[in-house]
Order: structure tokens, then sequence, then C-alpha cells
């Protein structure tokens, strides 16, 4: 797949991305955060939209208090895994401005002042549903074409679906939804904006179906653990890699058990008599 890389960029900084977008990039570089969480800071008719504040770190809650001259209007959410919702608290604590969040939020400590629904209006930001990496998952679209993808689209890598939250049926849908929409821009959670991101929804989406239709291969006759279809699957990796690919081995084995494809449990997994092999 085509990724997108950036040099390390400059912490604490807001950088002008496309007229009333700023970025700024928080300090907690990762293997599954790349350079760090992107806090944008979007200026619409109803005044300044923070959208993810980022990580529990002091440092960039100054850094998104002095870009803004503390006056943020309302603190919004893509969802609430801790390097996105982590610095929410402070943020509200310094400004006041309240925050929008999916009503039965993924992080169990935090409580929105707003429920978010999907097809919400928010200041010119249009709410799109999208669950899959977590399910209080949205995708925020302004006029323009420009779309807020946090984890669900990024340029930089894969999402990770890990049950139960992640899903893997409502994150490949979620794909497709995208890929029936025209917008022009992404602005992710991580990594640099991806223009023209059709290309990429769609390679994301044909890696999933490979995937998937790996799994059933590999399955092939006899009962297999998750663990045996990640052997078969993924020759060579390091058991931390390995664990995160039997999270996603699972997703794709739950939704093809929801399909009526295969059968089992973690004990075992089997093929269904009868079932399509693709679709
Ligand atoms: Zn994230």
């Amino acid at each position: 797949m085509a990724f997108l890389t950036e040099p390390v960029p400059a912490y604490g900084v807001a950088t002008q991305i496309l007229p009333g977008v700023r970025r700024i990039v928080a300090p907690n570089p990762g293997p599954m955060t790349y350079h760090g969480t992107n806090t944008w800071l979007v200026r619409g008719t109803g005044g300044l939209t923070v959208i993810d504040p980022g990580p529990d770190s002091p440092g960039h809650v100054t850094a998104v208090l002095a870009a803004t001259d503390g006056h943020v209007d309302r603190i919004l959410l893509t969802h609430t895994h801790p390097d996105h919702v982590g610095a929410a608290a402070a943020l509200k604590a310094a400004t006041g401005a309240p925050t929008l969040s999916y009503g039965r939020p993924w992080h169990k400590d935090f409580h929105p002042d707003h429920a978010v629904a999907d097809g919400d209006d928010i200041d010119g930001l249009t709410a799109l549903h999208t669950p899959g990496h977590a399910s209080d998952h949205f995708c925020f679209a302004s006029h323009g074409g420009v779309l807020f993808s946090g984890d669900h689209v990024m340029s930089w890598n894969t999402s990770v679906v890990s049950p139960p939250d992640g899903d893997m049926a409502a994150y490949m849908a979620g794909l497709k939804m995208l890929l029936a929409r025209d917008d022009t821009l992404f602005l992710g959670g991580h990594g640099p904006p991806l223009p023209e991101p059709q290309g990429l929804v769609r390679a994301m989406l044909g890696h999933r179906m490979g995937r998937e239709s790996a799994i059933l291969n590999a399955l092939g006759e006899a009962p297999k653990t998750t663990a045996r279809i990640v052997d078969a699957l993924y020759v060579g990796l390091s058991d931390g890699l390995k664990r995160a690919a039997a999270r996603t081995v699972l997703a794709h084995l739950l939704k093809l058990q929801a399909e009526g494809r295969v059968a089992g449990d973690e004990g075992g997994w089997r093929m269904v008599a009868g079932s399509p092999t693709d679709s």
C-alpha cells in the first residue's frame, strides 16, 4: 500500500494546513501513533473547534493554548482512545470549552458534555459514525472536501481493529462508505495529510478482503485455532507482532462467523459447509 511518510515534525508548533485549519503534533511517538497524535485546530463560523486534544501531556496542552490564545469554543473527539482524549480534561479546564463525543464513549472515565450522533452538524462539520477501529469513532466532513478521518483512515499505516470493541465488519463498511463519497483530502489522527484519498481507501479495503480470503484458505478442512491460522499467514513475525496479528485475525473470524461462513471459537474455527468461500 502506498503509505505516506514525513520527517519528525516540530512538536508544539501549530502548522497551517489549509485556510482555517492548523495542525499540532503531540509528542507521543510510537509504533501505533507514528510521530504522535494530530490535534486539529479548525476555524469555523462558530469559532474554534479543537479536534482530538491529544494525549495527557501538559506540554501539548500548553502548545494548544498558545496557538489558540486560550479561546477554544468546543473540543471534538474522533474517538476516546487515550492518545486522543487524554488532554481533553486539562484543555476543558483551561478554556471552559465543552467536550463532544459519541454518547457511549469507549473511555469509561470520559463523559462528554454533548453527545454526537451520525449526521450531526457541528459548526460546519458533519459527523459520520465510523465504528471499526473503535465503537465510538467518528469522521468529520467539512464543506470543501476535507474529511477529518481520525484513526479510521490514516495516511501512514492501516488501522488496528481489535475485538471486542474493534469490529471488522463495521470497519470495512466504513471504508466502503468513504469510497462512495468524493472527499479530496483526509486529515487523520496520525500522519501527514492524505490528498486524493480514494486510492488508499480502495487499497485498504482490498488488503482486508485479501486477508479474509487467506484466512479462509488457511482454515482448510480441519478446525484450527486462531494461533494456528496466524502461524500459517504470518511467517517469521516477532511475538509482539504476532499478538497484534492475532487480534486482526480474530476480528476477521468474528466477521466471517457473523456472516455464517465460519463457526467455532478460540478453541478451533472451521468452515461452514456450503458457505460461499468468497464474496
Ligand atoms: Zn490514535
